[in-house]
């Protein structure tokens, strides 16, 4: 069974948002944060290798749809509200940024490090 959301409650005045999970944890995010991260295609645009961290934006919340049981929807003030963000998506932001993925880039770390090097 998937964890939902439990209780939303915007905290304006802070420009903060938590929500509370139904296994009982709580997450909480700044408004400028969760607006930074929109998943939507206008924001990430087609290149989704890397998500990019949107600033010239309105980070007052007016309002949190909710989608289908699995997602909800930020209502931003300047209107913009295309991102959907899954409650998965929510709680990997609440751990920390998405991960930038690099596919097709070589682990720079694995590779041989026996190049002799040279020493001044
Ligand atoms: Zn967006």
């Amino acid at each position: 069974m998937s964890v939902v959301p439990t209780e939303v409650h915007l905290r304006e005045a802070e420009g903060r948002l938590n929500i509370t999970w139904s296994d009982g944890s709580t997450s909480e995010y700044s408004l400028a944060y969760l607006r930074g991260w929109c998943p939507c295609a206008g924001c990430q645009g087609h290149f989704q290798n890397e998500m990019t961290f949107v600033t010239d934006a309105s980070t007052t919340l007016t309002n949190v749809e909710p989608i289908g049981g699995y997602a909800m929807r930020p209502v931003w003030a300047d209107g913009h509200k295309s991102g959907i963000f899954s409650f998965q998506y929510l709680r990997e932001l609440a751990v920390a940024p998405p991960p930038r993925r690099h596919e097709g880039v070589p682990d720079w770390g694995l590779l041989p490090t026996g190049t002799p090097s040279s020493k001044a």
